[in-house]
Parts: C-alpha cells; sequence; structure tokens
C-alpha cells in the first residue's frame, strides 16, 4: 500500500513537473516567437479593459492594435443606430487611446468615425495627429466606392496608416465586386479587408448571400485576385469568418498562405474572457495559422513580420 501511494505520488510530481517544464517552455517561445494581434476592441460586449487585456495575455499577444467605433447616431448608415459601437457595444478612440498611451509597448490604437458623418475626416485627421496608427474599424452601410468613403481612403495615404474595412454582403461596405476600382485609383492607401465578404469571396464558387460558407474552395475568387493583383490589399485573419476560411478546406488554406505569404497579417477580434482553449476563436486561429503555413517563415510572416512592416514598427 504504501509503495502503491509512493509511485503514485512520483507519477504525479513527474506530471507536474512535465506541465511546469511546457509552460515555461511555452513562455519563452512566445517571448521568443512575438505575436501581432491589429484587430481587437475596447469594451467589446461589454468586457472590461482588465479582462481585455488578461485576455490578450492568456493569448501570448506581443502587440494589440484596439480598433475604435464611431460616433453612436442615428441614421442609415449606422441601420438607425443599431451598428452603433461596431454592433457590439464596442468603446470609441478615446477609450483606445487611453489604453495605448498607458502602455505603449503592448498597445497601439486606431481612429475612427461614421464614414458618412461629413465631421468624419476632421474627426479622424485629428486622433492620427495625436498618434493612430490606423484608420478603423469602418463598419457602417455605405457602398465601398462612396464619396464619403474616398475622402477617408485618401488621409488613410496622407497620413500613411492603413483603413481596415469591415465587408458584409447587404450590411456594411457595400459593393465589393466593384472594389477593384478603390485599390486602383489609390495606390498609396494601404487597404485590410474583414469578414465575412471578405473572406467568403477567397471561393470562385462563392455564394454572396452565404456568410459562413462551409463546402471546400475553388481557387481564384475576387479575394484572391485582388490579393494576388493589387500591392495595396491586405487580409486580416481575424473574426470567426477568419477561422472558417482556414478550416473549411486545409489543403486550399496551405497554398493560399504560400501565394499571398507577404499580405496576411493575424488579428483575433474576440470577446470572450478566456484567451485559451476552444471558447477562444483567436487562439484557434493562432493554432490554425501555425498547423497549415507551407513553413516556419511564412508562420512567422502571419504572425508578426507582416504587421510590423505594415505599420512600421
Ligand atoms: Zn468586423
Ligand atoms: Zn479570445
Amino acid at each position: 500500500m504504501k509503495s502503491h501511494t509512493q509511485s503514485r505520488r512520483t507519477f504525479l510530481g513527474s506530471i507536474l513537473s512535465s506541465v511546469t517544464a511546457s509552460a515555461v517552455a511555452q513562455q519563452s517561445s512566445a517571448a521568443a516567437e512575438p505575436i501581432l494581434d491589429i484587430h481587437q476592441h475596447t469594451h467589446y460586449h461589454d468586457r472590461n479593459d482588465e479582462h481585455m487585456t488578461a485576455h490578450q495575455q492568456a493569448m501570448g499577444i506581443t502587440k494589440t492594435i484596439l480598433l475604435p467605433a464611431g460616433t453612436p447616431t442615428d441614421r442609415p448608415s449606422t441601420h438607425k443606430g443599431k451598428s452603433n459601437g461596431l454592433a457590439a457595444r464596442c468603446g470609441g478612440t478615446e477609450t483606445c487611446m487611453k489604453i495605448a498611451k498607458a502602455n505603449p509597448q503592448a498597445y497601439l490604437w486606431g481612429a475612427n468615425e461614421v464614414t458618412d458623418l461629413e465631421s468624419a475626416p476632421a474627426e479622424i485627421e485629428k486622433w492620427l495627429k495625436l498618434g493612430a496608427c490606423i484608420i478603423g474599424e469602418q463598419k457602417f452601410a455605405v457602398e465601398c466606392d462612396s464619396a464619403h468613403s474616398q475622402k477617408l481612403y485618401e488621409l488613410a495615404a496622407e497620413y500613411q496608416v492603413p483603413i481596415l474595412l469591415h465587408f458584409q454582403h447587404m450590411t456594411y461596405n457595400l459593393g465589393y465586386d466593384r472594389f477593384h476600382a478603390m485599390l486602383a485609383k489609390y495606390p498609396k492607401t494601404i487597404f485590410i479587408g474583414h469578414a465575412q465578404t471578405f473572406w467568403g469571396n477567397i471561393d470562385k464558387a462563392h455564394d454572396q448571400k452565404v456568410l459562413y460558407p462551409k463546402s471546400k474552395i475553388t481557387p481564384g475568387g475576387i479575394t484572391d485576385r485582388y490579393l494576388a493583383d493589387y500591392p495595396n490589399m491586405y487580409a486580416d485573419m481575424s473574426a470567426g469568418s477568419g477561422l472558417l476560411a482556414l478550416t473549411r478546406d486545409e489543403e486550399h488554406t496551405t497554398s493560399f498562405f504560400q501565394r499571398h505569404q507577404d499580405k496576411i497579417l493575424y488579428g483575433s477580434d474576440c470577446a470572450d474572457h478566456f484567451g485559451r482553449g476552444p471558447g477562444c476563436q483567436g487562439a484557434q486561429t493562432i493554432a490554425a495559422i501555425r498547423k497549415l503555413s507551407p513553413n516556419k517563415s511564412v508562420e512567422r510572416k502571419i504572425l508578426w513580420e507582416n504587421s510590423q512592416k505594415v505599420f512600421r514598427l
């Protein structure tokens, strides 16, 4: 009996020491392999700042870019107020700036405003002058080539900051099939595409009405072509739509990573409190990128180096 207890103790002890060793190994590899998350929000579904920063830490993020909402307004471009707070109760520009100024090593911040407010360019420019590093997330019901949108594309080029667009069929940044005209007209603007309609269109056979397609992918969709043909088009890997684009056809993902390896940027955009495990979509996206990258060099580009270049860090 005694020897049984002892061997059980020894067994548990060795498990514990191997768990500790692997945790230490994970921590040091996280330090050696930094990750830049280009897509996170303050007050996301009411998650407080303490929980948000703990989430980013648990996920192993080195630097996070906080993307604000615009000013709450009641107009068609915000679906009469329903899409205020990026439709997820997210905080405005000031809430993002505050966190970044308090911890500039770990946080950067964006500037945003409702695209078709007459005050939008001046409002965004005010924050760019204070150090905002991106415009977005632009998630409003406007045509993607509207005159108001184009003023912001010009502003992004002038301040050499990217603009991040949430493309969602019939809902936000409409007319994605015409977006190539903007890519050609504003070659000095870096556009970062995100969300359902951006990711659905990696598939040439994409049905625009399906927001979360699960079928095998035929290469050559609109997004595949924009990324190949326009040096100023980049891809934000974040959200459920980004993760689904990686997992729905793993064989396709590896070749997609291969051909667009300099254009893909990791982002999480998850509102959970875990930062790890099955309840954290951002952690799953990191795991999928590590699993499906054709090699280590491409993995490092997607998780860190591409964003480092785009944001000139
Ligand atoms: Zn979005
Ligand atoms: Zn998460």
